[in-house]
């Protein structure tokens, strides 16, 4: 068995959403230092620019989309415009804190439109051409707050969310397992990035996670981006409707 080539991506095709900054930019760093041509993409297009500008400055093979992804007519587009994607990492996604008495339609409506619709058309618009090519490997990012409720933020839109991209994940996984498509996901815990931000300045709060923490840590983007590498190669051939927790096990206990 030559395991070397089994987790190479060269000459693959791969294309990461929300990629502009935190796990995304990571996850695209290192599905382009093992081989793939990635296209990152961010609702932001000068976001996107900032991590290819990056990326290319280290020599990868990378460039830059704008895409919003729950946005589905612009998901087409973009699907039909490019060939067959090899690896689609749905990692876009926001949060808010706000208790279920007090959160508005809209505030429920969005996050649920970006974190959990926003997954299925990208999904379908890219798995289309997918499934036509009759391969791929898509990968979407869920959260342990779609296994478990963490206390003491209110994120209970959050949770909901990534509860449906786990098991959109293994809907998805049984439709295409025969088709060459594989879908899996990985539950993060608490990692450092931007999106951190507002509830790491709340007093305590960090202390609590180590607390809850088997290992005692938060994760960094990179220890995520290299399950998604892993994910996205035939390494995990074996692997589909998967959800692979990378916690430091938290939802141990
Ligand atoms: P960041 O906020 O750092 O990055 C997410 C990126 O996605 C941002 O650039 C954001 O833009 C962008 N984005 C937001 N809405 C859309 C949209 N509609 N279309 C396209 N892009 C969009 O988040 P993280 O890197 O921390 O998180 C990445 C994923 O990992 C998310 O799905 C998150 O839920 C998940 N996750 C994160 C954890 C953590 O502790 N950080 C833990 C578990 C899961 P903008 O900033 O303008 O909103």
């Amino acid at each position: 068995m030559d395991y070397q080539k089994m987790q190479s991506l060269n000459g693959k095709l791969a294309l990461v959403t929300g990629a502009g900054q935190g796990i995304g930019a990571a996850i695209a760093q290192a599905l382009a230092a093992t081989g793939a041509e990635v296209i990152c993409t961010d609702i932001l297009r000068e976001r996107a620019e900032t991590t290819v500008r990056e990326l290319s400055s280290m020599g990868f093979n990378v460039r830059a989309e704008q895409l919003d992804v729950t946005d589905s007519t612009a998901i087409n587009a973009l699907a039909e415009s490019l060939p067959p994607l090899d690896v689609l990492v749905c990692n876009a996604g926001i949060v808010t804190n706000t208790s279920a008495e007090a959160m508005t339609d809209e505030e429920w409506d969005k996050v649920i439109a970006v974190n959990l619709t926003g997954v299925f058309r990208t999904c379908r618009g890219f798995g289309r051409r997918m499934l036509a090519a009759g391969a791929g490997s898509i990968i979407n990012i869920g959260s342990m707050s779609g296994h478990i409720v963490n206390v003491p933020q209110p994120q209970c839109h959050y949770n909901t969310s990534k509860a449906g991209v786990h098991h959109l994940t293994r809907s998805l996984a049984v439709e295409w397992a025969t088709r060459g498509v594989r879908v899996n996901a990985v539950a993060p815990t608490y990692i450092e990035t931007p999106l951190l931000k507002d509830l790491e300045s709340q007093p305590g709060l960090v202390s609590r996670w180590l607390d809850m923490t088997p290992a005692g840590r938060l994760g960094k983007p990179d220890e995520i981006a290299a399950v998604v590498q892993f994910l996205a190669s035939e390494a995990s051939s074996l692997l589909t409707g998967s959800i692979i927790n990378a916690d430091a096990g938290y939802t141990c206990i």
